[in-house]
This record gives C-alpha cells, structure tokens and sequence, in this order.
C-alpha cells in the first residue's frame, strides 16, 4: 500500500503574526520542491486566516490546533468547522495531549469533535497517546485502544478516509526524548491492527498514521523507514523553516 507521507508542523501557542506569515511562506516554499508528499502546518486560531491568504495557490495544507463540534451558538472560547471552512482551512488536530492533559478535555468530547469537523469538512488528525506512567504500567496498548475506540466513535469507513491518526507518547512531546524507531513502529503496527479489526483491511492499509514526540532534523530520516510511519507531527522543530524544511525533505 502506497501511502502519501504527511509532514504536520504544529505551531502551539507560538509566534506573532508577522512571524507565522514569514515562516508560512518559506515553508510552502519547501513544500512546491518535494511534490511526492503532503506538508501541513496549525497556526494559533490568530494567524489562520492571514496565512491561508499567504499560502493561497501553494500545495501547503493548513490546519487548525482544535475546533468545535457545533456550526455556531453560545460556546465561549471556541472555533467552529464553518468558521474554518470560511477563512479556507480544510483540516484540523483533535485530541492533542496537551488539550488532554492541560485542558481536561476526555475522549468523549475529543470525539465529539472529530465529528463535528467530518460533518464540517474539516479532515481530522486525531492524536493518542500514553503517558510515561502508563507506559512503565504496561498499559500502552490498552491506553491506545480506548483511546481509539471511543475517538473512532461513530466514524464510517468512508469518513476514514479523511481520517489522518497521530501516535504521541506524551513522554516524548516537547521533552527531547524521541521513542525509538522500533518503539515507534511496534505502536504503530498496534494501531493498524486495530484499525483492521474496527474496519475493513484496505481501510487500515490506506490509513495515514503519523510519530509525533521530539521529531528532529537527525532523527526524521530513520523514522519514516519503518513500513507503518507515514509521517511526523512536529512541535518545536516546526517553529524554524531550516529545520522544518530538513524534516520536509526526509529521505
Ligand atoms: C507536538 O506538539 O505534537 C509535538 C510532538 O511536539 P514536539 O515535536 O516539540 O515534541
């Protein structure tokens, strides 16, 4: 099965307005040069509509960090799929650990929202992972399929489609520790395996499963040579185009 390689930037609670267009513009630069693969970056709700007015015409995907499940209404603090859809943004992250973990944000209402984005035409990236605690439990496993499960809640095997997943060991966000590639590869198999018991078979062999945790420049390279990563969400090493661009260009 011949998956698109996805490269997602995430840009968290960083950069001014006029650094989140800078850095846009450079990176749909890379993004023209490396045609055989998909780049995608998530800006503060603040920066979307003038990078997508920035990128306009170039093949750079542009996401939202989050969004809510209802067209419109009283939800104080919170971002529709129509809103999106109207400033030009097609995708969005759901379920990022740091809503999790910071935010309290659970797995009903991270699933809720991923439905409300396929309702939208948002496509989603839904975010798992476990924690270091969870990890030293010997509960990995079990953490990533609830969390699955209940994130897949509802979804049809034609929505899956649009489905991209991200696996994220918590331990290995923003903290330089990288799971290794063989850690990484056992997940994702893991996850695949369950996609192919949840779906059909086709539907696990077209889904894009991302690494996300301390992606770099020196370690890009070796993690998407394994045969079930598909691509990398970046923290830290997307907020610089040089670095970015190197993750872009993995070989
Ligand atoms: C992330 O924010 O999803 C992430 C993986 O961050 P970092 O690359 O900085 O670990």
């Amino acid at each position: 099965m011949n998956r698109r390689p996805l490269i997602a930037g995430n840009w968290k609670m960083h950069l001014t307005l006029a650094e989140a267009v800078r850095l846009a513009r450079a990176v749909a630069e890379t993004c023209g040069a490396c045609p055989d693969r998909d780049v995608m970056v998530a800006p503060a709700f603040t920066a979307l509509a003038p990078v997508c007015e920035a990128v306009r015409g170039t093949p750079l995907l542009v996401a939202a960090q989050n969004v809510a499940w209802e067209k419109e209404g009283a939800f104080t603090g919170e971002i529709s799929p129509a809103m999106l859809t109207d400033i030009g943004v097609g995708l969005t992250i759901v379920g990022h650990s740091e809503r999790r973990q910071i935010f309290g944000e659970s797995d009903a209402m991270i699933n809720r929202r991923l439905l409300g984005a396929l309702a939208g035409d948002i496509d989603p990236v839904l975010c798992v992972g476990e924690t270091l605690e969870e990890r030293e439990a010997g509960r990995t496993f079990a953490v990533l399929e609830e969390q699955l499960r209940q994130g897949l809640h509802g979804v049809s095997s034609e929505q899956m489609q649009r489905v991209v997943l991200a696996y994220e060991p918590v331990w290995a966000i923003g903290t330089g520790k990288t799971a290794t590639k063989e850690q990484a590869q056992e997940v994702h198999g893991v996850v695949r395996r369950f996609l192919a018991g949840k779906y059909e078979k086709n539907v696990a062999e077209a889904t894009r499963i991302l690494y996300g945790g301390s992606v770099k420049p020196e370690n890009i390279d070796s993690l998407m040579a394994q045969p079930d990563i598909d691509g990398a969400l970046v923290g830290g090493a997307a907020l610089q185009a040089e670095s970015f661009d190197r993750i872009v260009r993995f070989r």
